[in-house]
């Protein structure tokens, strides 16, 4: 039977590549249709055949107070009435900028003095690695194999999120060169992060690594990982890169790094990025760093970066309105969310007899089928993944929307109450029965 979503999706496929406008979203991996969606509110979204869905995508993160926050929607139609954009600065940018920068510190250690505005968190992490090259002089990054920060050329080495699902390598269109700059290394192995030092040490500008790592499924740092990568960069006069993009201002006020500082693991980043939440889901994001690495970008540096929409008043009313509106209590609010769905996702897996292991990393947390939790990319590929399938498609007949592909984390929302939490502990055991009957 098909319905709106499918005559969507043909319609879509004749104009647009694979119909979709980011790869993960055409369902490659779990089968069938996409849903269009057509409108959100709190915890819930509303495809083109009228189905609502409580949502646990929430727009891949930004969504941290739900959908159309009242208050946050009213930020930006007030925003848009006074002009939709400038191209010259603003007293918002200001704001948000100062925000950011004071919201990320542990005690008197703020390693964010300056704050840069862009549209998207690729253009945040590219920025960065060319803001290393420039303060350091050299070329090569290190990154971590499954580890995904954008879409830039160098970068999709072993990337993970809608790499990971499609199982590419790379990307076509990277040329050979460029893609030589960028030295994959496996993540949480402090051997493999010694030996590359020791090998190209003096040539290394950055080390790239999410804060926690949540684009090939949830793969937290070992402890002391994020230090040692701080410290053995900052050894051999390279800077640490730390994407939060995704974990910040979403699994805790200060980021991930926030995160780990009140646990005691003390670490100072050179560069921090920002995206998703810091936009409020609207297109912004942000780099952040030390005032004398900061201050090599342009108009006082010589690391050019530039961009007509950079700052977009909308953007940033919708950025200000989610930040100043994420309070402890949010916070506490969904991890509260997150302890209560991790219990119930591992109950409900184990009574069908199903192989699995669910991680967890601040309140993100998403399931692997394998008996342990996966330490790195090669781990989280090592699963039966063929069970995600069946097991998101039972989710969604029961009116549960679950990322399209099991290489994702799951994103709660403070809007997500009582009656969401029933309804999502309630369709889990059919979904566990159906991830236990798939077929390899
Ligand atoms: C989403 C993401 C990016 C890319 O951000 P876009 O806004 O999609 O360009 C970069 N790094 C991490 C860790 C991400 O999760």
């Amino acid at each position: 039977m098909t319905d709106r979503n499918d005559d969507l999706f043909a319609a879509a496929r004749a104009v647009t590549p694979g119909g979709v406008n980011s790869p993960v979203r055409a369902y490659g991996s779990v089968g069938g249709t996409p849903r269009f969606l057509a409108s959100a509110s709190g915890a819930r979204v509303t495809d083109a055949a009228g189905n609502v869905y409580v949502d646990l995508v929430a727009s891949w993160g930004p969504a941290l107070l739900g959908h159309a926050h009242p208050e946050v929607v009213s930020a930006v139609q007030d925003a848009a009435t006074r002009g939709l954009s400038f191209g010259a600065p603003t007293e918002g940018e200001v704001e948000l900028a100062a925000l950011i920068a004071e919201r990320v510190r542990f005690g008197e250690v703020r390693p964010v003095e300056r704050v840069r505005l862009v549209s998207t968190g690729t253009e945040a992490t590219m920025t960065a690695i060319r803001l290393a090259r420039g303060a350091t002089g050299r070329d090569l990054l290190v990154k971590f194999a499954g580890h995904y920060h954008g879409h830039s050329d160098g970068l999709l080495a072993q990337a993970g999120s809608g790499v990971a699902t499609m199982a590419l390598p790379g990307s076509a269109g990277v040329p050979a060169p460029i893609a030589a700059q960028t030295l994959v290394i496996g993540y949480n192995d402090p051997d493999a992060l010694d030996t590359v030092f020791a090998e190209h040490g003096d040539r290394i500008a950055a080390v790239i690594v999410e804060a926690s790592a949540a684009n090939m499924g949830v793969v937290a740092p070992v402890p002391g990982f994020n230090k040692l990568i701080a410290d053995t960069a900052h050894e051999h006069g390279a800077l640490m890169i730390l994407d939060e993009v995704l974990t910040g201002f979403r699994v805790h006020p200060a980021g991930f790094w926030g995160l780990q500082a009140a646990a005691g693991e003390d670490y100072l980043p050179d560069i921090i990025t920002f995206g998703k939440v810091v936009g409020g889901g609207m297109p912004l994001a942000a780099l952040g760093g030390r005032a004398e690495i900061m201050d090599l970008l342009a108009p006082l540096g010589p690391v050019y970066q530039a961009g007509t929409l950079s700052g977009n008043p909308l953007s940033v009313a919708a950025g200000l309105a989610t930040l100043r509106l994420a309070t402890t209590e949010v916070y506490e609010t969904i991890d509260a969310a997150s302890a209560r769905l991790v219990a119930a996702l591992g109950g409900a897996l184990t009574e069908a007899g199903v192989v699995h292991s669910v991680a967890k990393a601040g309140n993100l947390f998403n399931a692997s089928f394998r008996a342990s939790a996966p330490r790195d990319y090669a781990e989280a590929q090592a699963q039966d993944s063929f069970r995600y399938a069946p097991f998101f498609h039972s989710m969604r007949e029961q009116g549960v929307a679950l990322p399209p592909s099991v290489f994702e984390a799951w994103f709660l929302t403070a809007a997500h109450g009582e009656e969401e939490m029933r309804l999502i502990e309630a369709a889990l055991p059919a979904a566990a029965r159906a991830a236990a009957d798939a077929q390899a």
